[in-house]
């Protein structure tokens, strides 16, 4: 079992998403939110699920890293951002 699921690019903010398993013997992320975590590298924002599908379901969306919503909810940011 990978302790990195997942990392890929996300379209809309540029930014890094990370998919962790906190089972792994290198976790050294906190399990008690849910054994799936999601990190926003830029950012250091850090959300945890209780499945796979779920965190795999939330890891594309900004709505658990405070940067990326600010940068979803300015317009202008975002155009530019979608259209670089
Ligand atoms: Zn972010």
């Amino acid at each position: 079992m990978d302790y990195i699921r997942e990392s890929r690019k996300r379209h809309a903010t540029g930014t890094v998403v990370t998919l962790y398993d906190t089972n792994h013997p290198d976790n050294i992320f906190d399990p008690a939110g849910g054994r799936w975590v999601v990190v926003c590298e830029d950012h250091g924002a850090i959300c945890n699920f209780d499945t796979i599908a779920m965190a795999r379901f939330h890891a594309p969306c900004v709505e658990w890293c405070e940067e990326c919503m600010g940068v979803n909810n300015d317009p202008d940011l975002y155009e530019s951002i979608v259209r670089a």
